[in-house]
């Protein structure tokens, strides 16, 4: 087969209704002089509410090319520091600072030739499972807008329906889309990393390909599963908790086996 023929049969695969091969494309800049703006916002019980990350425009654009983890996989595995009693959790500021400088910045306000993303607490994935009931479509594509960790986490989790539709819609300035003049593909240009995330991770869900590593101590639990019965991700740890828990195994039923014969 040649190369040509191998990639119109990928792409017939691909094809929708109307007969369209599309692609996505990152289309952001990276930020310069990133930094972390003092003094971080404490709410009332002196736990971290906001804080703002500020930088000046790059020149470059992003290249997924050198991206070693996908954007969504890293983004929902940052580290999350949570307000005691109310359900919320906000990104650890120095986990962000090194996702902004990699990633680029989820969204960003333009003010007097710098960037500002603001970053601020909201509900986290377990408030969201036990509490969910509260949550109607309108609030989960609050949490969409407010660009939350705790969204994406919660549907990684659960898959529920109301909260990926929230994160499968984008406005206008999200996309330019164009037609590619040599393959008559619909190319997405992405404007920003928040949209890009939120496709990867829908994209992945349907795929069936997202999971929950099964070592309860797993410090990157969100994983995507290479094979379909993978449990674990691929964490040096992780391995070794599954030797272990299978060496357990193996001596209960050793254990097991020689009560049963002393028994006899
Ligand atoms: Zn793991």
């Amino acid at each position: 087969m040649t190369a040509r023929q191998a990639k119109s049969k990928s792409q017939k695969g691909r094809k929708g209704t109307s007969g369209f091969v599309s692609l996505a494309r990152a289309d952001w800049q990276l930020p310069i002089d990133l930094e972390l703006v003092e003094p971080l916002v404490p709410d009332l019980f002196g736990a971290l509410a906001e804080y703002r990350l500020r930088a000046k425009p790059g020149s470059v654009t992003v290249n997924p090319l050198l991206w070693t983890d996908p954007p969504h996989l890293r983004f929902v595995n940052l580290a999350a520091l949570s307000t005691p009693g109310s359900g919320n959790e906000i990104i650890d500021p120095k986990a962000m600072l090194a996702f902004s400088k990699r990633y680029g910045l989820l969204g960003k306000k333009a003010v007097n030739g710098t960037w500002l993303l603001e970053v601020e607490s909201g509900a986290s994935a377990e408030f969201l499972i036990t509490e969910n009931s509260l949550y109607g479509p309108k609030e989960f594509r609050d949490l969409s807008n407010a660009r939350s960790q705790g969204i994406l986490k919660y549907v990684w989790r659960t898959g529920d329906r109301r909260a990926v539709e929230a994160i499968s819609r984008f406005d206008e300035e999200s996309f330019e889309v164009q037609v590619d003049p040599d393959d008559g593909a619909l190319v997405f240009n992405v404007k920003n990393l928040w949209t890009f995330v939120c496709l990867l991770l829908v994209r992945d869900r349907a795929a069936g390909k997202t999971a929950i590593c099964a070592n309860p101590d797993c410090q990157t639990p969100y994983f995507l599963k290479g094979r379909k019965d993978q449990k674990i991700c691929e964490a040096d740890g992780c391995n070794s908790w599954v030797l272990r828990q299978n060496a357990l195994r193996w001596l209960r039923a050793k254990r097991a086996r020689e009560n049963k014969e002393s028994e006899k």
